[in-house]
């Protein structure tokens, strides 16, 4: 079998070292956030450290190279999704080498871009750099992208902004120039309760969330059929669905309660909050008027859960030749799922593209691994990243 090989095995004892930090988005990633900060200490480089509103987990962000120059920066997000341990054929929280892969929860989305990028801080040093190379690691991505924004309003606050950003989510090394939004809803139904055998007398909640749903359901065929179009995704249109629901105690009660969440994952043509819009003109308009003609204090309430904007970087946006010739792949697309770039463009006006190790085909599942083959190649774009910011000035 053809063997790839790591130039650097400190690249592979970091991803080791960052997948056995259990950072599962519900807990704290301050001990992770304190390696990598000793571990840059150790290299002589300072980091900022950007704490979310509880103290419970922090953002940092660091400079390697001239302060007074835009330069390029390299996103990554710390936390990973949750595991079923049952379903690991190892432990997912540590790293087993098998059939020239690197199996755990992370490796692929993202602490294998993370631990590059790490691994070749004393590479960076060492070129005496012209352009910055910046890294900025968040927490909360997974639950949408919470947590990079306070750490967004400190790059604002920095002399000389970032001049272009590197999400470093798994997308096989390629450069994917945009992905779609997302407007993530929560409903609760408060109808009225009473005996099944007088159902009339009461305000059924799951059934006025279900006449909800189906209108949702409606604007989603209708977006399907005739809505804008965007080729450059699998899905190419804007899609809305209801995820998770929750009504009722027993079936010879009129329900009084009911929640459920839906969301919008719109592209940037179309506009989520009109969609929104015409949701909530129906429940308001439609249902309500039935609803309160048995009790007044019945209807709906709404919350957002969260949101996040699209990104639309132009494929002739010099971000994108850029970073299409670091990783020596002209062909370009757009991602299904959400990242930071559309905030960091959105926020602060930073032009962003995708690119990262791995597949997502492997994220998010039981057995995520990162062959090493993609971990090479990520060594290789570093380098060459290195080499122009050594050389040029952006
Ligand atoms: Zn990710």
């Amino acid at each position: 079998m053809n063997q790839t090989r790591i130039d650097d095995s400190a690249t592979v004892e970091l991803i080791r070292k960052l997948v056995a930090f259990d950072t599962v988005s519900r807990n704290s990633n301050l001990e992770l956030i304190e390696f990598i900060r000793s571990y840059l200490v150790a290299n002589g480089v300072e980091s900022q450290i950007i704490p979310s509103a509880d103290g419970r987990k922090a953002n940092l962000f660091a400079t390697i190279g001239p302060r007074d120059r835009g330069g390029v920066m390299l996103s990554g997000h710390t936390d990973v999704v949750p595991v079923d341990s049952a379903e690991w054929s190892s432990d997912p929280f540590r790293v087993e080498e098998r059939d020239q892969k690197l199996f755990g929860r992370g490796t692929a989305d993202m602490k294998g871009f993370v631990a590059v990028a790490l691994a070749q801080v004393p590479h960076f040093l060492s070129v005496d750099l012209k352009t910055p190379i910046h890294l900025a690691f968040s927490f909360d991505e997974e639950i949408g992208c919470l947590g990079v924004r306070p750490m967004i309003e400190a790059i604002k606050d920095l002399d000389v902004q970032p001049a272009l950003c590197v999400v470093g989510e798994p997308t096989n090394m390629q450069v994917m120039t945009g992905h779609k939004g997302n407007v993530s809803t929560r409903v609760h139904v408060r109808g009225l309760e009473c005996h099944s055998s007088r159902a009339p007398m009461g305000v059924n909640a799951v059934e006025y969330a279900a006449e909800l749903i189906t209108f949702i359901k409606g604007v989603a065929r209708r977006l399907a059929a005739q809505g804008a179009r965007d080729t450059a995704y699998d899905i190419p249109f804007t899609t809305a669905h209801v995820g998770k629901i929750d009504g009722g105690t027993a079936l010879n009660v009129v329900p009084r309660d009911c929640r459920f969440e839906f969301e919008f994952r719109f592209l940037p043509a179309d506009d989520p909050q009109s969609l929104l819009g015409e949701v909530k003109d129906y429940a308001r308009e439609t249902l309500e008027p039935l609803m309160k003609a048995v009790d007044p204090d019945t209807g709906f309430e709404w919350e957002e859960k969260f949101s996040f904007p699209g990104l639309d970087t132009a494929p002739d946006a010099p971000v994108v030749s850029l970073v299409t010739a670091l990783c020596g792949n002209e062909k370009t697309g757009r991602v299904a799922y959400g990242t930071e770039g559309g905030l960091f463009f959105d926020l602060a006006g930073i032009p962003s593209v995708i690119c990262g190790p791995g597949d997502i085909d492997q994220a998010h599942k039981p057995n995520e691994f990162i062959t090493l083959e993609q971990v090479s190649k990520c060594e290789d774009f570093m380098r060459r990243l290195a080499d122009i910011c050594s050389r040029e000035i952006l």
